[in-house]
């Protein structure tokens, strides 16, 4: 049976706008998905603003949270009623990096192509086959995707809560508690106090860093960041290498992350991490940009430099050990989630974001 949803279409760069879509049934080896909440992420920002070109049409979205509706034959993994967080990497349980205890790693979509694994499409706009960002296209009531791209969760959780946990609060907190583990007693800085950056924050204050220090040029931010855990601040207008190095002793941080994708700020988070400690560079920048440090720098002073995909996040257990912090009150998922909207609002949302007025916006779809 064909299913009727509305979903947030880009049609042409920088033309988006709500649409009903048509949904085939979900075929083996896949589910669809009533979704109840859907973030906001830059990346969705990104593909619609032609950073991050992908073919078009294509139904945005790929962080959000809901409840299982239908599943295809073979399906193993969820079942129908299970809750369940959309993960925008699938976990195909065979290829290299599956088998090498590396999923985030994994290669069984292809992010780019709007499509299922099998190259084709379920989802139709006025007749005609279109694409779904990383095989989800979650900004929409209802999706039909792959099996490993879900994971259950426990159903005490609050959805729109669990819909954070699909990419930006996993990126950031797996950076520190996964890519970089960052070691109780350890100093941390985090260049971007975004929601990504917020979430790495909170990451790392739950490895224990202190000091725990945030970056950013904008003081309402820094603020934010307090009350997420920081322990001290810095304007980066004002030298913030300097001003890390007065906090540290003149030693540096032993965990740096850069989570906004600038070269001069990789160069900032470089800059303040210590001998032999680790700048993890989270930040996605523009295709072009280049990142550039002295190769005899990098080899007197011992520093490790390391790029993070998804926080380095094995979803199947990652997912659920957030959601856990979430509920002991070591993760604040509620304040994260600073603004929510209906599905219409979609164009404010995004305006939001771009004026920098929310930490994460939220889209509900109210069912
Ligand atoms: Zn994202
Ligand atoms: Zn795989």
């Amino acid at each position: 049976m064909t299913i009727k949803a509305k979903a947030v279409v880009l049609t042409a760069k920088n033309e988006y706008s709500v649409r009903e879509i048509e949904l085939d049934p979900p075929k083996d080896n896949e589910v669809r998905i009533r979704m109840a909440a859907t973030g906001l992420c830059m990346s969705d920002l990104s593909v619609i603003n032609g950073k991050l070109p992908m073919p078009m049409p294509i139904v945005l979205g790929h962080e959000g949270a809901g409840v299982v509706e239908e599943v295809g034959a073979n399906v193993t993994n969820v079942q129908v009623g299970d809750h369940v967080i959309t993960s925008f990497i699938p976990m195909c349980g065979t290829c290299h990096f599956c088998q090498h205890q590396e999923p985030w790693l994994c290669t069984a979509t292809d992010l780019f192509s709007g499509m299922q694994p099998d190259g084709t499409s379920r989802v139709k706009l006025d007749g005609e086959y279109i694409g779904s960002f990383a095989a989800l296209g979650n900004m929409a009531e209802q999706v039909v995707c792959p099996a490993m791209c879900v994971v259950p969760i426990k159903k005490k959780y609050s959805l729109s809560a669990a819909a954070l946990v699909g990419c930006g609060v996993m990126t950031g907190a797996g950076a520190a508690l996964n890519t970089a583990k960052v070691q109780p007693g350890s100093s941390a800085a985090v260049f971007g106090c975004g929601g990504v950056g917020l979430s790495a924050l909170q990451g790392a204050k739950i490895a224990g860093a202190n000091p725990l220090i945030a970056v950013d040029l904008n003081d309402a931010k820094l603020e934010a960041a307090r009350e997420f855990g920081a322990t001290h601040t810095v304007n980066a207008g004002k030298d913030p290498v300097a001003q890390i190095m007065e906090i540290t002793g003149g030693i540096g941080v032993d965990y740096a992350f850069e989570v906004i994708g600038i070269p001069e700020v990789a160069n900032q988070a470089y800059a303040a991490t210590r001998r032999g400690g680790t700048c993890c560079l989270v930040g996605a920048p523009d295709a072009a940009a280049e990142y550039k440090f002295s190769g005899l720098e990098m080899a007197l002073s011992a520093k490790k430099v390391c790029g993070c995909l998804y926080g380095s996040t094995n979803a199947k257990v990652d997912f659920e050990k957030l959601l856990g912090f979430y509920e002991t009150g070591q993760l604040d998922l509620d304040r994260m989630q600073s603004r929510t909207y209906k599905i219409e609002e979609v164009h404010q949302g995004f305006e939001d974001m771009v004026a920098g007025r929310n930490i994460r916006g939220v889209i509900l779809h109210g069912n």
